[in-house]
């Protein structure tokens, strides 16, 4: 497989392609491509058994698509965690080179990683390892948009894009503590919460790119 094929089957698995069909559209966004070059792979990926297309609903992930992509997900998430922990990465510089180092890393040396790393359960941006052989159901998450004033919950991950990872990590968002929220602005307006003591305000569109859990998960 190609490791644009991984790329594919990736994105299909992350946006929650195991119970839904995603659209040529969403993945072509996604991906940044144009939606022709989508058709294309798609028809390949279809016929190699790897994802099941239907017409005008989409593509679905198949057995053999969720377990040919859960090395590369598995793969990704450790070097994320080894590029922050002992590189110094940010969290964009880390999901930027976790990206290449994904595709090319042999079965072994991703193992040795995992050992060295002492199984960490989580990507430093909150998305879970699948660990060999099986890959975790993604869980339907709360968004930080959806909160009301006055409302508690446990950031538990936030979407991996370049732009918004520096965003939030320059404004000081952590990952697994709690916030509460104080303010929300009007029509589409920012949100205000507090986060350790610390007041933080983010526009609309970030606020839904925050996932949140209700139950008290944090770390003490
Ligand atoms: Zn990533
Ligand atoms: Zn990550």
């Amino acid at each position: 497989m190609t490791s644009n094929q991984e790329d594919y089957l990736k994105v299909l698995y992350e946006a929650g392609g195991l119970e839904r069909h995603i659209s040529n559209k969403e993945i072509a966004d996604k991906l940044a491509v144009a939606p022709a070059s989508v058709s294309e792979m798609l028809a390949k990926l279809n016929q190699n058994g790897l994802v099941e297309y239907e017409p005008y609903k989409g593509s679905r992930l198949t057995e053999a698509g969720l377990a040919a992509c859960m090395d590369v997900v598995r793969s990704h998430r450790l070097w994320e965690v080894f590029l922050m922990r002992h590189l110094g990465y940010t969290w964009r510089e880390a999901h930027e080179d976790a990206h290449l180092l994904e595709h090319v890393a042999p079965a072994r040396m991703v193992e040795r990683l995992d050992m060295f790393l002492n199984h960490p359960r989580m990507c430093p941006h909150g998305h879970e390892i699948p660990q060999r052989r099986e890959l975790p159901h993604p869980v339907p998450l709360l968004r930080l948009s959806d909160l009301h004033v006055g409302e508690r919950a446990v950031v538990s991950q936030i979407e991996e894009e370049g732009a918004l990872l520096d965003y939030l990590e320059r404004i000081g968002l952590h990952i697994r503590k709690p916030v509460e929220v104080v303010e929300i602005e009007e029509y589409e307006g920012g949100v205000t919460f507090v986060q350790e003591g610390r007041m933080i305000h983010v526009g609309q569109a970030a606020a839904r790119r925050i996932f949140v859990e209700r139950e008290e998960g944090s770390e003490q």
